[in-house]
Parts: structure tokens; sequence; C-alpha cells
């Protein structure tokens, strides 16, 4: 993810009411009250993901113990999502809840695992019933359209942070990587790049209005917004992907800056050619107007995935993406020679050192850059 939408929000942490000695700051939610901690998880996260026999201990243990079948990995990834870097502070607890598990299914989808328990490590500024039930379905919808159990976490006070971290299965020594990638490989992407940023520049721009800025936000198209808000794991294509692509990535980060890793790892360079980068009409129509692919080539919160197949097996991915409803395009080819070119229509070609795949993506470390 790579969003920084306001790095100067404060939190208002009031001070813990009981409980064993804390660190300021660090407060574990009350343990004794009908809010508290235990309860909490009682009524709002447990029994509620899909139901696997494979779990030997779930929450309400020290440890979660799942079993892992012979002949499959374990792949697990975390992402953390941070009010006022990744949402906004009042944002619906629902889609959040969505969200924050679907960026994490997002890399299992990458690797070509098949997802299957998570933990979720919760930080809340109070123990706030109505945003925990809604959090919750929104986090568990999902879960169970992909079966995945929530076996375990942690719930802790202080500023409103999500972290899930998401396990799943992959055949053995079959799991798909950023290396990988072979000279003449063609580079494919799923769905549109692009529109989760225009949601989020749009959002950004009407919270700006003032007195008129919930009727600006009510005007963004809701198909955008549902591309930022409600994102879909590519989990199946994923799965199908592991027996014909060289390598994976999910663009979470923009596509220029999430190639630009799968390049670096493949030891490859990619000739990309702009025209045939998908976009909804949306964002075609900015594009058009304004002749900047920013967007899509650098926006980030997409969760597609990003990947290379020899031509030879072209055929069958295309197949793929139409038997799971799944649009795929053939956006350029590996090369040997290191980098990113960018083709354009008019015969312009802008390469790795051109100013604008200087700024290929969000990075939050990055010098200079807004939440430094
Ligand atoms: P411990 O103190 O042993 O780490 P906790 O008291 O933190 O355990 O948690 C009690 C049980 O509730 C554990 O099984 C833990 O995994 C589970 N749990 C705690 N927080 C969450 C959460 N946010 N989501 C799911 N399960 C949770
Ligand atoms: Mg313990």
């Amino acid at each position: 993810m790579n969003k920084v939408i306001d790095s100067s929000t404060e939190f208002l942490i009031s001070s813990r009411s009981s409980g064993p000695i804390s660190y300021p700051g660090t407060e574990v939610l009350s343990t004794t009250a009908d809010s508290g901690e235990f309860s909490l998880i009682q009524r709002f996260l447990t029994g509620r993901g899909a139901a696997r026999d494979d779990v030997e201990l779930d929450i309400g243990d020290d440890c979660a113990v799942t079993q892992i079948p012979a002949g499959f990995s374990l792949a697990f990834s975390i992402d953390t999502l941070v009010s006022g870097v990744h949402f906004f502070a009042d944002a619906d607890p629902q889609s959040l809840g969505h969200k924050s598990l679907a960026v994490s299914l997002s890399d299992l989808a990458a690797v070509g695992a098949k997802p299957a328990w998570a933990t979720l490590a919760l930080t809340l500024p109070s123990p706030d019933s109505c945003w925990l039930e809604c959090f919750s379905l929104g986090l568990h919808e999902l879960a169970r359209q992909f079966g995945v159990r929530l076996v375990g976490g942690d719930l802790t006070r202080g500023p409103l942070t999500i972290s899930i971290q998401a396990m799943g299965l992959v055949k053995s020594r079959r799991a798909l990587r950023r290396s990988g990638a072979e000279p003449g490989d063609l580079i494919v992407v799923s769905g549109q790049l692009g529109d989760a940023a225009l949601a989020l520049q749009r959002l950004l721009l009407a919270r700006q209005q003032g007195k008129q800025s919930s009727a600006r936000v009510e005007a963004i198209e809701p198909e955008l917004r549902e591309r930022l808000e409600w994102p879909t794991p590519r989990v199946e294509l994923g799965l199908g992907l592991v027996d014909l692509a060289t390598a994976a990535i999910d663009i979470s980060d923009g596509l220029l800056a999430d190639l630009g890793h799968l390049l670096e790892q493949s030891g490859r360079g990619g000739e990309l050619e702009i025209n045939a980068i998908p976009l909804s009409p949306a964002s075609e129509a900015v594009v058009r107007k304004t002749q900047d692919w920013s967007l899509p080539l650098s926006g980030g919160d997409d969760y597609e995935l990003c990947f290379t197949v020899p031509q030879a097996n072209l055929k069958p991915v295309l197949a793929l993406g139409m038997a799971l409803n799944i649009p795929l395009a053939v956006i350029g080819h590996i090369t040997k020679q290191n980098g990113i070119r960018l083709r354009y229509p008019n015969g312009e070609i802008l390469t790795g050192a051109s100013p604008l795949t200087g700024q290929l993506g969000y990075d939050h470390f990055r010098q200079n850059s807004s939440d430094d």
C-alpha cells in the first residue's frame, strides 16, 4: 500500500481505567468490564470465519495450531494499515475489515497460495462495539469467501492500527516468485489499473471542499470507490498461475514500482506498451484529457497481479482468465537489458532514467516523502 492520507492526524487516547501496570500509550483494553478485551474478542471475533478441520487450536489458546498437509508448504504474509496513513480515520469499518484482509490475501495470491488462516493484531483507540461489529463483518465475509479462519491475534489500545497476517498453503517448491522472468516472456496484468488511486485523489479533493465535501464525496463514481475500499484479491488467478507463470507480484504500490521489483529480482528488464495498459472508462477519460499516465502507472492500491509467461503459455493463461472472468492484458515483454522502457503511442520511449520512472511508486521511507 502506498498512501499517506493525512500524516498529521492526531489521536485522543483516553487513559486506561483499570488493569495491570502498563506503559503510557501501550495499554491493553480493560480486562474486566463487559467491553473488556476478552469479551470483545469473544463477541466480535471468535468463530465467525470459515470452519476448518485442520485447526487444532483456535482463538482462546496461547497459540493457534493448524495442520499442514503433506506436499504443501506454508505461505504467510503480514500487512499493516494505519489510520491517517492508509485510510481516513472515519473510514467505514466494514470496508476496513474487508480491505485489511484483502491486502494480505493479495500477497498469498501473488505466490499462488490457497488462503487458510489469519491472525489479527488490532489496536483501537476505544472499545467501540459498533465499530468492531462492522469491522468483523467485513473481515469475515471475505474470510468465508476464501475459506479463511481467523485463528488468533492481539487486541490493544492505541491509535487505530490493523495488522493481519494471512497464511495459506502452496504446493511445496512451487510457489510463484518475483524472480524467474526470462527474456521474451510476456508481461501480463489482471483487471484495470489506476482506479483506486483515482478514487483516492477525488476523495482527497472532495474533503478539501469544506461544506460541500459530502456532496462531492457522494458524486465520486461508486465503481471507483469500490476499487479503493473493497479490493478483490486475485486468489484463484494466482492458484491457476502456479503451473503457467515464470514470475509474479501483486500490484500494491503501483505498476512501475512493483514490476520494477519483479524485474530487479529476475535480473531482467521490461518494455511496456503504454496503450496496452488496461484502464476503466473513468481512468481512460482522465488519461485522454490530461495525457498523464501517472495514476495507472504509479498509483497504488490496485491489488491486481502482474506476472510473466512464456509465449507458449499465453493461450492457457488467457483461457484461465476467461474461465475466472478476470480480464487479462498483455502489456509488454521481458528484455535482457535491465530497466523499464515505456513505449508511447507517438513512438516516444521513456526509459528507467526518465523523470516519470524516477518516481516509481510510494515508498514510506523515501527521503523527503511526506510522512517521513
Ligand atoms: P496471550 O496473552 O496469551 O497472548 P491474549 O490474552 O492476547 O493471549 O489473547 C487471548 C486469545 O484471544 C488468544 O487466543 C488470542 O490469539 C486471541 N485474540 C486476541 N486478540 C485477538 C484478535 N484481535 N483477533 C483474534 N483473536 C484474538
Ligand atoms: Mg499466552
